[in-house]
């Protein structure tokens, strides 16, 4: 048995500081942002590079408050991937804005600057994309796009905490970046929680403002809000998390590293395509099938289920063809390569203690599956 992602093992190695901060926590009863809440913004801003961070309660709601706090408005808008887990979307519909779907680079999966430009309006008003699996976006390129234009750009980290291009930390590339805490990303915590960093004290602000019902002062309200705080025992968790991060993601690296090792010799497979200029953090490692459709990939899947081994499909709808956005008159064929990709990506475990021997195992039922 491999299971695709595995919290308990990396749980058992961090137990006694984990307990104690959670201790700690209850002891103080600050359950409310409070102390616990403010070190963790402290030090995730440390950790990224940016002058400010803002402790939300998911990454869905990072974005969704972002879009708010840099000016988003109904009608507005906001080019995007659809090469990406559903909350991206959803966020910009929130609102009440309206996505704008640009396909993607064949190679790393991410939003194509060569095809933005095109999709460019008179209501366009921020671009936001997404570093899939923690592989940097061509953000240069698109920060360039967002400048020249005077665009919002914001940045969906959710898969990419530690991710560089060039150096830099993402997220402190546009004028807001949307971290998530959700357990099953890089760094998770025991439930749901997130982040958004900007460098924008106006922006860090608004969001302040946002997460606790629009209030400046208590009860007092100054704009229309949400219940969108980062709970203080979250806080407490990811905080002891964040120590390890680098060790965590190294891991991952070597461990992607092995993977591809092993398995570029298979004709049937690509191993992830990395920019030299690029730090992929490995959220995960996701492999395609070349020339297969849906139905042979999910045999694959299938199959490897079998030996349990968890896999994932991330994602198996391109969000242009959703049924829920059919409003914006998308169809197929629209975005050849994000259609194509939909149907031959595979997710392979890569979590930080997977060993090689269980790599091992992973890569010879991958080879016995694609023959
Ligand atoms: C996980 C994820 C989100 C949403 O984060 P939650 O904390 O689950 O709300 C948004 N965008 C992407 C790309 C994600 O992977």
């Amino acid at each position: 048995m491999i299971p695709f992602c595995d919290l308990k093992a990396q749980y058992d190695t961090i137990k006694d500081e984990i307990d104690a901060a959670i201790i700690d926590t209850i002891s103080n009863s600050s359950f409310i942002l409070g102390k616990p809440v403010k070190a963790l913004e402290e030090n995730i801003a440390a950790y990224c590079g940016s002058k400010y961070a803002v402790g939300v309660s998911s990454g869905t709601d990072a974005l969704v408050l972002a879009l708010i706090a840099c000016g988003i408005k109904p009608g507005d808008e906001v080019i995007t991937t659809p090469v990406t887990f559903v909350a991206t979307i959803e966020a910009i519909v929130r609102v009440g804005a309206v996505p704008v779907f640009v396909d993607i680079e064949e190679t790393t999966y991410n939003i194509d600057p060569g095809k933005i430009e095109e999709k460019i309006s008179e209501k366009t008003k921020a671009i936001l994309p997404v570093h899939l699996y923690g592989h940097p976006a061509s953000i240069e390129r698109i920060c360039e796009i967002a400048r020249q234009k005077s665009l919002k750009l914001i940045e969906d980290c959710a898969q990419s905490i530690g991710s560089e291009y060039r150096g830099k930390k993402v997220g402190t590339f546009g004028d807001a970046g949307c971290f998530s805490f959700f357990p099953a990303k890089t760094l998770g915590g025991y439930g749901d929680g997130g982040m958004i960093v900007t460098d924008s004290e106006e922006v860090g602000e608004t969001a302040r403002v946002l997460r606790v019902h629009g209030c400046k002062t208590k009860n007092y309200q100054v704009m229309h809000g949400f219940n969108a705080r980062l709970d203080a025992l979250q806080a407490s968790i990811i905080d002891v998390k964040l120590k390890y991060l680098d060790k965590w993601i190294k891991s991952r690296i070597d461990n992607a590293a092995y993977y591809s090792k092993k398995l570029e010799p298979l004709e049937n497979v690509s191993t992830p395509k990395i920019d030299e200029l690029a730090k992929h953090s490995f959220n995960y490692y996701t492999i395609r099938f070349n020339g297969y459709d849906a139905e042979k990939r999910d045999a694959v899947v299938k199959k490897l289920g079998e030996e349990g081994i968890g896999c994932g499909v991330y994602y198996p709808v391109s969000q242009h063809l959703q049924g829920v956005y059919s409003e914006y008159g998308y169809k197929k064929g629209d975005l050849p390569v994000s259609e194509m990709v939909q149907d031959q990506i595979l997710t392979l475990p890569i979590f930080p203690e997977l060993t090689h021997a269980q790599i091992d195992t992973v890569v010879d039922a991958v080879a016995r599956f694609t023959g």
